[in-house]
């Protein structure tokens, strides 16, 4: 599940952000929690795998280490962070044996279950067989999942280029698109995510995601965001700023448009309703080719659809994809028309691992756990369920800004005040290191 309830860098309520050192500092004495009546933590229910007896390094030692050996920039969630050792489907277990809710899924990413038995017997099994060649040689695992992947995609959407990650998908069909189009300006959403990359970097719309780098040819537009955007949920509104946009702000061509449909790591923001269709049509007009980022939305997570954009009634050009495609494994794709797709055939377009013989096998059996499980269908029930509890929470407290999304794609935004709309950052930072500690969750969110 994503919640703007944090994200990633610290945590951000509202629009705003603090560090994880800042994080910490909160918790630990600008926001004293008042003493609230104990309660007993709830139940969950009982499961019946048991885990193995751990004999690795400690939290504490991992720490150590890592702060030693890997790159400050590596964060952690909670004043004592947890040492996963253990997965389970729904749970995930510490070094103790301690089981957990797991409503993070590997950052949104396990879309089937931990260790789901049909995934590792497939990734297992490929092993075995043969764990790496790359496309200049034949295989069959990668033409076997390229031709189901494509099956899931409407309309001309069926040719596949895999990558490795969401970040190297939408730097591809960055390419494309400028190639394609033969224009440079690219048009994103303000509380974007696309990646972190030197391109990418440029197409999200985060300032704590962004170094003072070249942006390269990047506007970005206003976010259609019904909760705090300029015009709520008005979308002929924004589309015409990006009309304006266009005409003033650039040549009045440019190569493309890219929008995730539910921003994930800006707080599970769905874009006012009809949105997409408006400025796609204002975009080609201008020669641009429409990209939808379903790194997050896309596999039925919002339950209503299997992808984010057929909830807006528009078929993309470009559709890039990572995360749950994978269950875990670092996959990621770009599907687009046969003739968009032939713009990389003018140079050498080639990728060591992208669709490698492991991660094929692992990405079929996914798309057919999601199908054989009717995983689309669960999001949509327990999303419902839960979107309604959080709606009842939200009467009762006035704490409760915003509850949104569809799905297992949902957001929620604590203010102080729920008519300004003020970030209430110290009350969330409390909120969620409690609920690690009382609920056994780790409720958390859109990265
Ligand atoms: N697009 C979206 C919508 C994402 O949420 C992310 C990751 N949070 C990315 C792209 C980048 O994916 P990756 O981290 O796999 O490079």
């Amino acid at each position: 599940m994503a919640s703007s309830l944090l994200r990633r860098g610290g945590t951000a309520v509202g629009r705003r952000w603090c560090s994880a050192g800042a994080l910490r500092r909160l918790v630990s004495s600008e926001a004293a929690p008042e003493k609230a009546p104990v309660r007993s933590p709830p139940e969950i229910p009982p499961f019946e795998h048991r885990p193995r007896p751990y004999f690795g390094m400690s939290g504490d030692e991992i720490l150590e280490k890592r702060k030693r050996f890997l790159g400050p920039s590596v964060f952690y969630y909670y004043q004592n962070p947890l040492n996963i050792v253990e997965g389970k489907m729904q749970y995930l277990y510490d070094e103790h044996g301690k089981r957990y809710l797991d409503c993070f899924g590997g950052i949104v990413t396990v879309s089937c279950g931990h260790c789901h038995p049909d995934i590792v017997n497939a990734v297992v099994e490929q092993t075995k067989l043969l764990q790496h060649t790359t496309t200049i040689y034949l295989y069959q695992a990668i033409v076997e999942f390229a031709e189901a992947l494509a099956s899931k995609m409407p309309g001309n959407l069926k040719v596949v280029y895999f990558v490795n990650s969401g970040t190297e998908a939408n730097e591809l069909a960055m390419l494309m698109a400028r190639l394609y189009s033969g224009n440079l300006n690219m048009i994103a959403l303000r509380n974007a995510y696309h990646g972190g990359s030197a391109g990418t970097i440029g197409l999200t719309g985060l300032q704590t995601w962004k170094y003072p780098i070249p942006q390269g040819e990047i506007h970005h537009v206003m976010n259609p965001d019904p909760y705090r955007g300029t015009f709520g949920s008005d979308a002929l509104a924004y589309a015409k700023e990006v009309e304006e946009h266009i005409n003033y702000g650039t040549s009045g061509r440019v190569a493309g448009f890219i929008a995730e449909t539910f921003q994930g790591v800006g707080g599970a923001v769905e874009l006012a309703p009809g949105y997409l269709k408006l400025v796609y049509d204002t975009v080609r007009k201008a020669g641009g080719i429409c990209i939808a980022d379903e790194v997050q939305s896309g596999f039925g997570r919002t339950g209503s659809h299997y992808w984010g954009f057929q909830t807006q009634g528009v078929i993309p050009d470009i559709v890039t994809m990572a995360k749950g495609i994978g269950n875990g494994l670092p996959l990621g794709a770009v599907v687009t028309t046969p003739e968009i797709a032939s713009v990389l055939s003018q140079k050498i377009q080639f990728n060591t691992f992208g669709g490698n013989p492991v991660c094929s096998a692992g990405g079929l059996a996914v798309l057919r756990v999601l199908d054989k499980e009717k995983r689309q269908a669960h999001c949509a029930d327990v999303g419902s369920h839960l979107v309604n509890r959080l709606k009842e929470l939200q009467q009762k407290h006035e704490i409760i800004g915003d509850v949104r999304g569809r799905g297992l794609m949902l957001g929620v935004e604590l203010v102080t005040d729920r008519k300004e709309k003020t970030p209430a950052k110290a009350e969330t930072a409390v909120l969620f290191e409690k609920l690690k500690g009382t609920l056994s969750i780790c409720f958390s969110l859109g990265l």
